[in-house]
C-alpha cells in the first residue's frame, strides 16, 4: 500500500506554506551531480513560504538570530519531520553548503515562471513567495505533480515593473544583473531595501511581504553584494 501524503499543517500554520515531494531518481542530469553522494536516492521534500505569513510567526519566535528566517525554518522542518517520521533518515541540503539549483528544482516543480525581473511568479501569490528549505530524506512518500499554471506574465503586456525599474535593467536583451547591482549599491538608492519593480507587479498584492520583512531581506542581499565587489 502507498504511503499516505504527509501532513504538512504544522508547517503551513507557521508560513511555510508550499510544500513537494520528488523522488531523487526522477531528477534531471542537471539536478542530481549536485547532490552529495549520500542523497543519491530517497526523495526531497521542498519547503517555501508565501504570502507574509513566515515572517510575522518568525518575529513571533523572536530575531535573535544572525539568520532568523532560515534559523526559523530549518528548525520547523527538521521538528516536523521526526515528528511525523520517526527513526527515517534525513538532511537538509538548503540553506547550507550543498549546491543546489533552487529555480531548476522550481521548474520542474512548476513554481518557477521568471519575471522580468527575474524572481519567480505565481498567478495566486505573485511574485510574494521564496524557497526556504529542501530536505533529503530516506521516504517513500507520494509525488507530487508539477503545479500546472501559466505565468502572469504572459499576458501582462502594461509590465508595470519595467517602467518602474530606475536602473532600466530590464529591456530587450533581458535582466541586466550589473545595471541593478550597481543602482542598488549607491548609498541613496531607493532600492537598497526593496525592489521597486517587484513592488509595482499587480499579481498576488495581497501577499506583499511585509515592510520590515521587505527591508530586512533586501538589506541582507545588500551586504553580500557589498562584500562581492
Ligand atoms: S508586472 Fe506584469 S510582467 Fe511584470 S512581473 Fe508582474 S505580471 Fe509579470
Ligand atoms: S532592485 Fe531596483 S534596480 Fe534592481 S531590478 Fe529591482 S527596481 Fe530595478
Amino acid at each position: 500500500m502507498a504511503a499516505p501524503d504527509p501532513d504538512f499543517s504544522a508547517l503551513t500554520a507557521v508560513g511555510l506554506n508550499l510544500h513537494a515531494v520528488v523522488d531523487v531518481a526522477a531528477l534531471p542530469a542537471s539536478l542530481s551531480p549536485d547532490l552529495p553522494r549520500a542523497c543519491r536516492g530517497g526523495q526531497l521534500i521542498v519547503v517555501a513560504n508565501a504570502g507574509p505569513l513566515l515572517w510575522r510567526a518568525v518575529k513571533a519566535a523572536g530575531l535573535a538570530s544572525a539568520d532568523p528566517i532560515d534559523d526559523f525554518s530549518v528548525d520547523a522542518v527538521v521538528q516536523w519531520f521526526a515528528r511525523q517520521f520517526p527513526g527515517r533518515r534525513h538532511r537538509v541540503l538548503y540553506p547550507g553548503g550543498s549546491p543546489l539549483g533552487l529555480q531548476a528544482l522550481g521548474r520542474l516543480l512548476g513554481w518557477h515562471h521568471a519575471t522580468p525581473f527575474m524572481v519567480g511568479i505565481l498567478p495566486q501569490w505573485g511574485s510574494w513567495f521564496g524557497y526556504r528549505v529542501v530536505l533529503w530524506a530516506d521516504t517513500d512518500l507520494p509525488v507530487t505533480p508539477p503545479l500546472q499554471v501559466e505565468s502572469p506574465c504572459r499576458a501582462c503586456t502594461a509590465q508595470p515593473c519595467v517602467a518602474a525599474c530606475p536602473a532600466q535593467a530590464m529591456g530587450a536583451g533581458g535582466f541586466a544583473l550589473e545595471k541593478c547591482l550597481a543602482w542598488r549599491r549607491q548609498p541613496a538608492s531607493p532600492c537598497r531595501a526593496r525592489c521597486l519593480a517587484r513592488d509595482a507587479c499587480p499579481v498576488g498584492r495581497a501577499q506583499r511581504y511585509d515592510e520590515d520583512h521587505m527591508r530586512h531581506t533586501y538589506e541582507q542581499s545588500l551586504r553580500m553584494i557589498m562584500r562581492q565587489r
